[in-house]
């Protein structure tokens, strides 16, 4: 999996202060999307061992402390992000228990396949469903158009 921007503190993404990714890969092609530069999966750079450290050691920092973790893109649960994404849900359910994770996917939640809903066993919450511009609402919170559901999970 390749990335884009990893974010330590945010506190635009999600509610609370979180620590945000964004992930390369994204099949929708929305119209208006505001981050077309994500769509390649070759896109950003390579989602190393050592990012995913750095999130379970900054989600684990008592200084600044974070609510928890927005995995965002591109689409997190692009199939080829599956097995990068379910690793560090995985690790974060694991090592830092009290903390929430958020993913925001093109996908609607009622098509996902077996392998993006092992992803989503392991989140709090998912804000599925692609953009569409003609439903678009600003006073939308974490959302972006009116199609688009937030699933509260656990
Ligand atoms: S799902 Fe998100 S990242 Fe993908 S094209 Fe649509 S708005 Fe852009």
């Amino acid at each position: 999996m390749n990335y884009h921007q990893y974010y330590p503190v945010d506190v635009v993404n999600g509610p609370g202060t979180r620590c945000t990714l964004f992930v390369s890969g994204c099949i929708h092609q929305c119209r208006g999307c505001y981050n077309k530069s994500t769509w390649s999966l070759t896109s950003g750079k390579p989602f190393t061992q050592e990012i995913e450290d750095t999130i379970i050691a900054d989600l684990n920092d008592t200084r600044i402390k974070r609510q928890g973790l927005s995995l965002s893109g591109g689409d997190p649960l692009h199939p080829q992000n599956l097995s990068a994404i379910l690793k560090l849900v995985k690790r974060v359910k694991a090592q830092c228990p009290d903390k929430d994770i958020w993913v925001w996917t093109g996908y609607s939640f009622d098509s996902l396949t077996p392998q993006q809903q092992e992803v989503v066993d392991y989140i709090n919450v998912l804000v599925d469903g692609k953009f569409v511009q003609e439903l678009y609402d600003p006073a939308l919170l974490w959302r972006g158009s009116r199609n688009q559901t937030i699933y509260k999970l656990k």
